[in-house]
C-alpha cells in the first residue's frame, strides 16, 4: 500500500500563517512525494475559515490533549477565547486525513493546532514547552502518525518500514 502524509499547507510553500506568510520546507523527499500523489496538503486553521492574517494564538492551561476534553482553552494574543474554531480546525484535519487515506502526518511544530513536538507556553513571550497542537493530538488519537518538520527523516524511515510490512 502507498503511504499516504497530511502535511501542513504553510510546509509547501502557502502563505496561511496567522502573520500572512508561509515556513517552506524544501526537501527532496516533500517534491517526490508530491509527484508521486502521496501528500495532501491543508491547513486545519484556514479551513476552519480563520483568516490571513490573524491574531498569533497559543494554548492555555495544557497542550492539544487538555484541549481536546476541555481542561486547556486557546486565547489569541488580544485574550479572545478562540478555542471552538481550533477545536473545528483539528477535527477538519482529522477528516481530511480519513478521507484521503493518510496514515502520517508531518506538521508544522509549535502551532496550538499543527504542533507536535512543541507549543508555545501561553503567555505569548515566545517561550515554548513539550507539547502538541490539537489537531497533531486529535491525529494521534485516531492512530495518524505525526511527525514535526525537523524529523522528516524519520518519517521518510518509518515511511519505507510501513511499506516492506504492507507489501
Ligand atoms: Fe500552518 Fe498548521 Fe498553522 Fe495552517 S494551522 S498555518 S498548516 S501551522
Amino acid at each position: 500500500m502507498k503511504a499516504k502524509i497530511l502535511v501542513s499547507a504553510c510546509l509547501m510553500g502557502f502563505k496561511v500563517r496567522y502573520n500572512g506568510r508561509d515556513k517552506p520546507w524544501v526537501a527532496a523527499a516533500l517534491e517526490r512525494w508530491r509527484q508521486e500523489q502521496r501528500l495532501v496538503i491543508h491547513c486545519p486553521e484556514l479551513a476552519a475559515g480563520m483568516d490571513t492574517p490573524r491574531l498569533p494564538a497559543e494554548l492555555a492551561g495544557g497542550d492539544g490533549s487538555a484541549a481536546l476534553t476541555g481542561a486547556a482553552c486557546i486565547l489569541e494574543s488580544d485574550g479572545s477565547d478562540v478555542t471552538q474554531p481550533y477545536l473545528l480546525a483539528a477535527w477538519l484535519a482529522l477528516k481530511a486525513a480519513q478521507e484521503n487515506g493518510c496514515q502520517f502526518a508531518l506538521l508544522t511544530d509549535g502551532s496550538p493546532t499543527c504542533g507536535s513536538q512543541k507549543i508555545y507556553d501561553g503567555h505569548f513571550r515566545g517561550v515554548t514547552i513539550p507539547g502538541v497542537g490539537v489537531a497533531a493530538a486529535l491525529l494521534r488519537q485516531h492512530g495518524i502518525e505525526v511527525f514535526a518538520e525537523h524529523q522528516l527523516p524519520g518519517l521518510i524511515s518509518r515511511i519505507e518500514e510501513f511499506e516492506q510490512e504492507e507489501r
